[in-house]
């Protein structure tokens, strides 16, 4: 059988951090299911499409194609072939992920798609449900938080590069609002697996995280 590790928590809480590390490690496929989020929420920002119309947003899921590539410098994210991995990191996007993973139809097509990829192939697998709804077998969960305001600094530190007009306030905000939507939506609320690992990283170094974790997954 295949193996499907789950990492889950809180938003920029470095999650795609240990699981790149750890991918890297054990050879184990990336699969970042915030990127597809993000991507749907993407097209449904250039195509205008109400969110509020059921019908409009499944219509709109049918001609939405999310897949990965791998390159040199990482996993790409693809929204129908067009590599949207840069575009998907903006604030435009994080200000309206949230609303977009609370639908229903949004998250069921997420999830099978999510279930088909670590069906037959070793994962890392991040997300806030992974866990407790994509894999709830998986054979390692994972639940990290850290300190927001710490996660504020580090979020602002990757995005300020990019995107210079930021500030510290927006990024701080950004994430309570992420956490406060993904913890109290209906649909498969942010919520600790019982079996899951608990990680604070908010005063651990990346690779001080990755040695916790593995020290976990090969005792
Ligand atoms: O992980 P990342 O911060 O990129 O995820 C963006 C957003 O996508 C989250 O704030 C959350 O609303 C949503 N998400 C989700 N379920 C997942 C992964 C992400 O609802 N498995």
């Amino acid at each position: 059988n295949n193996i499907v590790v789950a990492i889950d928590g809180y938003s920029s809480c470095g999650k795609s951090t240990l699981a790149k590390a750890l991918a890297n490690k054990l050879r184990f496929v990336y699969i970042d299911t915030g990127a597809m989020y993000r991507a749907v929420t993407l097209y449904f920002l250039r195509n205008n499409i109400d969110t509020t119309d059921t019908g409009k947003v499944t219509h709109a899921l049918n001609d939405i194609h999310i897949s990965f590539k791998p390159s040199p410098d990482g996993v790409r994210v693809l929204l129908n072939n067009e590599d949207v991995s840069d575009e998907i990191r903006q604030m435009e996007v994080a200000s309206n992920v949230s609303t977009v993973a609370a639908i229903r139809e949004v998250r069921q097509a997420m999830v099978k798609l999510q279930q088909l990829m670590g069906k037959s192939i070793d994962v890392i697998m991040d997300g806030r449900d992974i866990g407790t709804q994509v894999f709830p077998h998986a054979q390692v969960k994972l639940f990290m938080t850290a300190d927001p305001q710490i996660r504020a600094e580090r979020r602002y530190k990757e995005l300020l590069p990019k995107n210079p007009a930021i500030t510290m306030a927006e990024v701080y905000d950004n994430i309570a609002k992420r956490d406060h939507d993904d913890t109290t939506r209906d649909e498969s609320p942010l919520v600790q697996a019982p079996d899951a690992i608990v990680l604070d990283n908010s005063y651990l170094t990346p690779d001080e995280q990755l040695a916790f974790t593995l020290g976990k997954i090969k005792p």
